[in-house]
């Protein structure tokens, strides 16, 4: 037993759940990753490298600091970790990360394509837009520059160029609704692409008002955060 079996836990159920969805590409594989950020920890749970989800248990998750040091856990962190860390260092709304190979996105992923806003529910959930994290290597100084650069916009869904996607919350389960959310509206702008018409986005305006209200969910969580914090009186 230890104090992170519940985090443990709570990342392994999240992967087997987006494994079994189809988010990671295949079924028997090991790609994509899941993180989350231990509460009033600079520590984070994430999976393991190259161990297939069916087969990965609790203990198999590893638990990391924010500079990847081990902290509990056998195994080797996924090789994709730095990226994670440099989402959470960046924002401070963000406690739960996830990396997939998801197709909608992984369509737009090739042919260099953002996603506009179009809907109003997405766009109040997932920021104004998805944009591209230019490529770089799994793993690599550049990757997590790239994605540090790009989630200063405050979104919380992210085109991978050549990859796949990155969604990022204040939660695991607000994620994986991004991650569903990203998905559909991925798929339906291909679609509509590919008809030959011109693709309608929602008004200016309106796609900004939505945005507003983003930021201010994301700044009440790190308040939320910030008072947890706080050393008590
Ligand atoms: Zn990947």
């Amino acid at each position: 037993m230890s104090s992170y079996d519940d985090y443990k836990r709570r990342v392994l159920e999240m992967s087997k759940r987006l494994s079994e969805y189809g988010y990671f590409g295949s079924h028997s594989g090991s790609a994509g990753n899941v993180s989350m950020l231990i509460e009033g920890e600079t520590a984070i749970a994430v999976t393991p490298t190259r161990l297939p989800y069916g087969a990965m248990t609790a203990n198999d998750i590893c638990i990391v600091d924010l500079e990847l040091k081990p902290i509990e856990g056998e195994r080797k962190p996924s090789i994709e970790t730095p990226m994670h860390l440099a989402a959470y260092r960046t924002r401070e709304d963000v406690s739960a990360v996830i990396h997939t190979h998801q197709s909608g996105a992984s369509v737009c992923s090739v042919i260099d394509t953002p996603i506009p806003p179009m809907f109003d529910e997405v766009t109040l959930a997932i920021g104004s837009r998805v944009d591209l994290i230019p490529y770089a290597l799994s793993g690599s100084r550049e990757l997590h520059d790239n994605v540090t650069k790009a989630l200063a916009n405050r979104c919380h869904c992210y085109i991978m160029q050549n990859h796949g996607a990155l969604c990022v919350g204040a939660d695991l389960e607000k994620t994986f609704t991004f991650v569903e959310l990203l998905e559909k509206t991925a798929a339906i702008y291909v679609q509509a692409l590919a008809t030959g018409h011109p693709v309608t986005t929602l008004p200016e305006e309106i796609a900004a008002q939505l945005h507003t209200a983003t930021l201010e969910r994301q700044n009440r969580e790190i308040a939320r955060r910030r008072a947890l914090a706080a050393p008590r009186a």
